[in-house]
């Protein structure tokens, strides 16, 4: 039953992800102005704003002006919901839930940030990384040690395969994989490297077959890193003991 509460908090911390995202890397404050069609500017009233619900009823098109409403923004917020009740399930009620769904947080937004503007602003980034050391320092259930080397080991190998693909790779990318490592520990990290490079190859092969991606031309990892740590955070062991005991 508690796990249903977390996913509509889910929901709604999604919903207002979607804004952070949207608003900070501009200069933007996340309060106000309220929510508008970014298209002719007419301000939504509350239940337009309703996560998921709004979009599904108003079939992602502005009531006003048609112009559509990407279908990023439900999305990320039932993402956001499943996350928030598989962490509760997977942690319990634990310090370390906190840590949980702070991680996922920050994954969630700066994949937002991302997408709209293929960048990982460092004002989100930075304050959020101080903030994951504090959590980290209260609860470390995998030991102190491995998250630390979990954030050394993932920013060294990622800087390495920024020079060699020299600008393939974004420096906000390296910077994020420090907070990956401070998330999910050293195993978790590598797994997560694993992992982000097979969702981001699986998607680029898939829009560039649907024609959405011309060849050589960029796309933002940051969403596949950020939903490659979350599975490693929440299913990274379970899959470690699988392999293990299959040797
Ligand atoms: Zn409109």
């Amino acid at each position: 039953m508690m796990m249903v509460w977390f996913f509509f908090l889910g929901l709604l911390f999604g919903s207002f992800y979607n804004v952070v995202g949207m608003r900070l890397p501009k200069g933007e404050s996340i309060v106000a102005p309220p929510s508008r069609c970014d298209n002719c500017g007419r301000r939504l009233p509350a239940w337009e704003l309703v996560p998921v619900v709004s979009w599904l009823v108003l079939r992602g098109k502005c009531r006003s002006c048609g112009a559509r409403v990407s279908v990023v923004y439900p999305l990320v917020e039932v993402a956001t919901g499943i996350f928030f009740a598989l962490a509760f399930l997977h942690v319990g009620l634990h310090w370390e839930l906190l840590t949980g769904l702070f991680g996922v947080s920050v994954l969630v937004v700066l994949s937002v940030a991302d997408l709209h503007y293929q960048r990982i602003p460092n004002k989100i980034l930075y304050p959020s990384m101080v903030v994951l050391v504090l959590l980290r320092a209260l609860s470390h259930p995998l030991g102190i040690m491995t998250y630390v080397e979990g954030a050394v080991i993932g920013f060294g190998v990622m800087f390495l395969i920024a020079l060699i693909s020299r600008g393939g790779m974004g420096f906000g990318d390296v910077k994020l994989f420090f907070f990956v490592g401070l998330f999910v520990g050293l195993a978790g990290t590598l797994m997560t490297l694993f992992l982000s490079s097979l969702i981001g190859t699986l998607v680029g092969l898939s829009m560039r077959v649907a024609g959405k991606l011309k060849p050589r031309q960029p796309f933002p990892f940051g969403p596949s890193i950020g939903l490659a740590a979350i599975l490693v955070y929440l299913y990274g062991e379970v899959w470690l003991s699988l392999y293990f005991h299959m040797l």
